[in-house]
């Protein structure tokens, strides 16, 4: 055992604040319900599981990741969650409603920048608004106030006439979450959003992501396989396994709100990120080491 184990409190533990913030959760009303989700996928070959039995819930504006190695089924899930696949078992409701495609009532930022480039900032956050017809309810609200508001919001009021092209990756993001948000969906399905990114900017994100998760009224679903970026965002991580895609944990974060980037090193979010690398990075198995092979003569040894 390492003194670094010894070390730390079980990721089971929580303080009375922390316990205090999940008994004020579980007030709230459950937005969302997976019950019994499962995807196969009939291959050319072989049929493969990407999800099985996956059940969870998700309260009114709770912030939930799901985690797990690649190919354990998070794109499918949150793709089906959008309405953009047809699960083979199970069900979705959302408020108690069942999912069976697209609506505006779930927002999607994803990976890739999904921006349209020959329209403005401007244009790209009204581009759902003006297609619907509608302004939320708002009586006299245009489209264009609208989204400038949100445009606003994630801080790019001085770029609403630039175009993609001229943003940086996190910029570009930034728009797509404003474009998401303005539709005022009831969840937010984010797929590795910031994936692409370099990691300062990574960081960035984060933080703006929880400040703007703070000033709507949004349930989050994040898809991640960033442990740190799990554990910073998330009340409640959602740990999947790859073949077939299966829930093997769900986490409650027991790290306190407002989160800070200095929490990183916290006693809490290392603890919590230690269980995670047990369920995700069981062990080194032989499969992942490459053969080693000698490309160089003996005698240039660098060790
Ligand atoms: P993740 O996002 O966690 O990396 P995916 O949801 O993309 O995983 O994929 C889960 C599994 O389902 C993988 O084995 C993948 O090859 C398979 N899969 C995903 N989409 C399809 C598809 N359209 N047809 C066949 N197999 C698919
Ligand atoms: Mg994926």
């Amino acid at each position: 055992m390492t003194t670094h184990e010894v070390a730390l409190p079980s990721y089971l533990e929580q303080s009375p604040e922390v316990r205090d913030r999940f008994r004020r959760i579980a007030e709230r009303p459950v937005v969302l319900k997976v019950n019994r989700l499962g995807k196969t996928f009939d291959g050319v070959k072989e049929r493969i599981q990407a999800l099985r039995d996956i059940s969870f819930q998700v309260r009114r504006r709770e912030f939930i990741s799901v985690i797990g190695p690649s190919g354990c089924g998070k794109s499918t899930l949150i793709r089906i969650l959008a309405g953009l696949e047809e699960q083979t078992a199970g069900e979705i409701l959302l408020d108690d409603r069942e999912v069976t495609g697209p609506g505006r009532d779930r927002g999607m930022v994803f990976q890739g920048y999904t921006l349209f480039p020959w329209l403005t900032v401007l244009k790209n956050v009204m581009f759902g608004l003006e297609l619907s017809g509608a302004t939320n309810g708002i009586v006299g609200v245009s489209a264009e106030q609208e989204a400038r508001g949100w445009i606003e919001m994630v801080g790019l009021e001085a770029f609403a006439d630039a175009y993609p092209h001229e943003l940086s990756g996190g910029m570009k993001q930034r728009v797509a979450i404003a474009r998401a948000l303005a539709n005022r969906p009831r969840i937010l399905l984010m797929d590795e959003p910031f994936g692409a990114l370099d990691a300062q900017t990574r960081c960035k994100m984060q933080s703006y992501l929880l400040q703007i998760w703070k000033n709507v009224d949004v349930t989050i679903i994040f898809i991640t396989h960033d442990l740190d970026e799990a554990i910073y965002l998330s009340d409640r991580i959602v740990v999947l396994k790859a073949n077939p895609g299966e829930v093997q944990e769900v986490i409650e974060v027991p790290v306190e709100h407002p989160r800070t980037p200095e929490q990183f090193l916290s006693r809490e979010f290392l603890a919590v990120k230690k269980r995670l690398e047990e369920l995700i990075h069981p062990s080194k198995e032989a499969a992942d080491m490459l053969p080693i092979i000698r490309m160089t003569q003996v005698d240039d040894d660098v060790y």
